[in-house]
């Protein structure tokens, strides 16, 4: 009977492994995780985990009908496709068909790691390290006005924390976002009392302090480093698979990877979308939700190509954002809002054509507006810039 194995159990893996048996695939599956925790969904690590609200964040799952040889806490090292082996730190493990889901990592600043006090945010353990040190009072630095940046600084404020972030650049979120939509997020940061450093750039960390380039020496207690991440494929060296410049997985519009009878899914892979014309790297929950549904059904024989809308959410500072689709540096911004309580939303067209859509707090608009980015269909674009009209209506 075949063995499909599936490395990396994350949200990725374990959908995989979900889809597999949806598809009545009754064979063997082995789910290889380099963590020493059952598969575990991450956004509630910057908020629940990190406000107090939770310390588990574990996905329910009745391992026990899904039948799975769970092997957590041991990491593939190596892949050898010709042998239809991978590596790991503890043997080697044989399989028929391979799963690549091994997610992103963290990148940190250079010599960050070593210093006492530095955290980063992607574990389930690095959330509980990080809860502890979020005491009352205690001066917090985040470094990096990004997503994680500002869900950190988020629970962080909430918690009573005297919360700095430093960005480099000079909005929140300019590597996502132009200017135009960047700079609204700028007052949301005093108004949950976080001091908000925008082009300040940081020298150097020591126990206690980070110094910026300016000369400011900041006190620092905790110091997060929520900088990015990038795919977490170096076991992956040497194997031949085919690894974009990044090192994310290059798979064709069936997620198989230029090797046969091995696919990639989640965070680690770089995808053709016909769609948009482009190759995308999507490091959001919903891509590792839905991309294994693909997977599962060509591992199982079928015939299918993945294409999505994608879709994300990220709350900060008491507002839910949500984005769909994917946009492009040519595309026209078209800002909808604020209304009176604040609220907006900004879509980018390409002609009459809604390819994108950012909400804040506005999860009607997102809804009628992701029907329209997912139609393709011609919107006005004054009645679209009134958020007095619906979005259905436009
Ligand atoms: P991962 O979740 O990274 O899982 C990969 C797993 O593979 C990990 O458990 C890892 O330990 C394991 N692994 C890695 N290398 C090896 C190896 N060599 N051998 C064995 N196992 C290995 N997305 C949103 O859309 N909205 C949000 O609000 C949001 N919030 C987030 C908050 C935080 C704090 C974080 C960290 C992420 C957040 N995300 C959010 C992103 C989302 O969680 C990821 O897109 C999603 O987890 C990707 O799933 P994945 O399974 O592809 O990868």
């Amino acid at each position: 009977m075949e063995n499909v194995l599936v490395v990396g159990a994350g949200m990725a893996g374990l959908q995989t492994v979900v889809g597999l048996r949806e598809q009545g695939y009754t064979g063997r599956i082995t789910l290889l995780g380099a963590e020493p925790h059952k598969p575990y969904d991450r956004p509630p690590l910057s908020k629940e985990v990190l406000g107090g609200k939770t310390d588990d964040s574990t996905f329910e799952a009745d391992w026990d009908a899904l039948g799975v040889e769970l092997l957590l806490g041991r990491a593939a090292t190596g892949l050898r496709p010709a042998d239809r082996e991978v590596d790991t730190d503890a043997g080697p493990l044989a399989y028929d068909r391979l799963v690549i889901a091994t997610g992103s990592q963290v990148v940190n600043l250079p010599g960050a790691a070593d210093v006492d006090g530095v955290h980063t945010l992607r574990t389930l353990d690095d959330a509980r390290r990080l809860r502890a040190a979020l005491t009352p009072g205690a001066h917090v630095v985040v470094v990096g006005a990004g997503w994680i940046g500002a869900e950190v600084a988020t629970s962080a404020a909430a918690l009573g924390c005297r919360t700095t972030v430093v960005e480099a650049l000079h909005a929140p979120l300019a590597g996502a976002f132009p200017d135009d939509i960047g700079t609204r997020f700028v007052p949301w940061y005093a108004e949950a009392g976080v001091e908000l450093l925008l082009n300040a750039r940081v020298d150097r960390l020591e126990p206690g302090a980070v110094h910026l380039a300016d000369g400011t020496r900041l006190p620092a207690d905790a110091v997060v480093v929520g900088i990015g991440v990038r795919p977490d494929t170096g076991w992956l060296a040497g194997s031949g698979l085919d690894l974009d410049p990044r090192g994310a997985v290059v798979v064709d519009d069936h997620l198989r990877t230029s090797h046969p009878d091995v696919y990639a899914v989640g965070d680690c892979v770089v995808f053709p979308s016909a769609r948009y014309g482009a190759r995308l790297r999507v490091e959001h929950w919903d891509n590792a939700l839905h991309g294994p549904r693909t997977v599962a059904a060509n591992l199982a024989g079928g015939d299918a190509a993945y294409d999505p809308v994608p879709y994300f959410w990220s709350d900060q500072f008491g507002r839910m954002i949500q984005y769909v689709g994917h946009h492009g540096p040519d595309d026209e911004l078209v800002v909808r809002g604020p209304g009176e309580d604040g609220k907006w939303s900004a879509g980018w067209f390409a002609g009459d054509t809604l390819v994108a859509l950012i909400t804040v707090a506005r999860p009607r608009d997102l809804a009628q507006g992701r029907k329209l980015v997912q139609t393709g269909a011609a919107v006005d674009k004054a009645k679209f810039a009134d958020i007095g009209t619906a979005l259905k209506d436009v």
